[in-house]
């Protein structure tokens, strides 16, 4: 077995009283894709957040390629404490949010090329052909000197995968990518995220979109209330649900 990028140990994460993760673990092997479903407010954003340090958690462990997060201070006062290990776990889990995010000032082409240059310092030069190439990728190479407002949703969001793309990051972050979309333009993005999961990428999955997560995932975990209610391969947890609540929140997603 070789090292899981990204694995969580019993993690526990509250909001001052509120305990919104009580002990969930995750494990994202190499070139897999981990799907979480769950209602609205079951703690998927803050489980995927506390994956790149975004948020804190006070107990339970994180592990990137096999290493542990070293940890400052106990419960609400526990930080990473390690900056190096921060700023190599947060450019290496690229992170695609809902909202996409761009800079509006910026063209989609610096938008893609920003962090890159700023972040890890690398050449201009180096990174423009990249950039250009992932934009053609995700089927927007025209785009590179637009404005986000000059695109659609569909395509800044594109435009958004390219950006994380281009850091080169060990997996992709998703949460809810295709959520802010109208459906016809959900799909432009379904493609580009199942093309990623066909060329391997590692890849954890927040997704309303069921049959996305049926059709890309290695895995899928089902949170409810901040525990994992149930997890398994995808034909299972779809098609044989095994907990009333993972049977009634299909039908409830089915249903729209
Ligand atoms: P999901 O992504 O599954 O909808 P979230 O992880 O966003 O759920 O939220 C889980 C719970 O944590 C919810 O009860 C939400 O209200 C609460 N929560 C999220 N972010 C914050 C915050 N910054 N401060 C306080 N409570 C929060
Ligand atoms: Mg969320």
């Amino acid at each position: 077995m070789t090292t899981p990028v990204i694995e969580i140990h019993d993690l526990h994460k509250s909001y001052g009283p509120l305990e919104v993760l009580k002990g969930v673990s995750v494990s994202a092997p190499k070139g897999s894709v981990i799907s979480l479903i769950g209602s609205s407010g079951s703690g998927k954003s803050t489980l995927l957040r506390c994956c790149n340090l975004l948020e804190d958690s006070q107990s339970g462990e994180i592990l990137f390629n096999g290493k542990p997060v070293r940890w400052t201070g106990e419960g609400l006062a526990r930080r990473p404490s390690d900056r190096d290990q921060i700023r190599k776990i947060r450019t290496n889990l690229a992170m695609v949010f809902q909202q996409f995010n761009l800079w509006s000032h910026m063209t989609i082409l610096q938008n893609v090329m920003e962090a890159p240059v700023q972040v890890l310092g690398e050449s201009p030069a180096l990174v423009e052909p990249r950039a250009r190439a992932l934009l053609a990728k995700v089927g927007i190479g025209d785009k590179a000197d637009a404005f986000p407002a000059q695109l659609s949703g569909g395509q800044q969001q594109r435009a958004a995968i390219a950006r994380a793309l281009c850091m080169e990051p060990e997996a992709l972050l998703f949460d809810e990518p295709t959520s802010a979309l109208d459906p016809e333009l959900q799909q432009e993005v379904v493609k580009v995220i199942k093309d990623l999961a066909a060329e391997n990428r590692t890849m954890i999955l927040v997704t309303h979109d069921m049959r996305l997560a049926a059709d890309v995932s290695s895995h899928v975990i089902f949170l409810h209330q901040g525990r994992i209610e149930e997890e398994g391969a995808p034909e299972a947890l779809f098609g044989a649900p095994k907990s009333e609540r993972l049977q009634q929140f299909l039908s409830a997603s089915m249903a729209h």
